[in-house]
C-alpha cells in the first residue's frame, strides 16, 4: 500500500494545500496530513490542536485522507506512520531552493529511505498562502477564495474570542 507524508504547519490550511492534497489522494492509496511545530516560526494564529481539528472536519468524509498532530523531524515522522514518501507542494521558484535542500537533508539523514515527491497546485489555486490569508483576514477583507468556509468560520471565532 501506498502512503504518503504531506507535513506542513496549515496556519490555517487554504485551498492551496487542499488542491495538493487531491491530488495525492488521487495517486496514492492514504495521505497522512501531518500538522507540524515549528521552532523557528513564531506562535501562529492557530494552535497546533486548532489546524488539527479544523483539517479532520475538513476530510471528516475522505477515507485515505488520515490528519494528525505531532513533532520532531518529519523523516522520523514519515518513518513512524509507515510512509514512502514526503509530499510537498510548490508554488514557484520562491519554494523550489528550500525544497531540493530540505528534500536533499532528508534523504540523507534517514539513510536514503525517505524521498521527496513535489506536487504543483492547479494554476487558480498556485499563488495561495497562509501568511497571506492572515495577512487578508486581518485586514478585514474577504478570504472566502482562499478557504474552505469552516476555516474562515473558525478565523472570526477566534478573532472574536468565541469557542
Ligand atoms: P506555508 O505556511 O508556506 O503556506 P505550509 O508549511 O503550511 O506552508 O505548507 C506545506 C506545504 O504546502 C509546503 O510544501 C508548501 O510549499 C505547500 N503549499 C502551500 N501552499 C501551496 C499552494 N498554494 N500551492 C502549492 N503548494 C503549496
Amino acid at each position: 500500500m501506498a502512503r504518503v507524508l504531506y507535513p506542513g504547519s496549515f496556519d490555517p490550511i487554504t485551498k492551496g494545500h487542499m488542491n495538493v492534497i487531491d491530488q495525492a489522494s488521487e495517486l496514492f492509496d492514504e495521505v497522512v496530513v501531518a500538522v507540524l511545530g515549528n521552532s523557528s516560526k513564531k506562535q501562529g494564529f492557530f494552535t497546533l490542536e486548532e489546524r488539527c481539528e479544523i483539517i479532520k472536519e475538513i476530510y471528516k468524509n475522505v477515507s485515505n485522507v488520515i490528519v494528525i498532530c505531532d513533532n520532531g523531524a518529519t523523516v522520523d515522522i514519515a518513518q513512524k506512520y509507515g510512509c514512502l514518501a514526503i509530499i510537498r507542494g510548490l508554488r514557484g521558484i520562491s519554494d523550489y531552493d528550500y525544497e531540493v535542500q530540505m528534500a536533499q537533508i532528508n534523504k540523507d539523514i534517514s539513510n536514503g529511505s525517505v524521498n521527496t515527491i513535489c506536487l504543483f497546485a492547479d494554476k487558480e489555486y498556485q499563488y495561495i498562502s497562509s501568511s497571506v490569508v492572515r495577512e487578508v483576514f486581518g485586514l478585514g477583507k474577504e478570504i472566502d477564495s482562499y478557504v474552505e468556509p469552516t476555516v474562515k468560520k473558525r478565523m472570526l471565532c477566534k478573532k472574536n474570542n468565541v469557542k
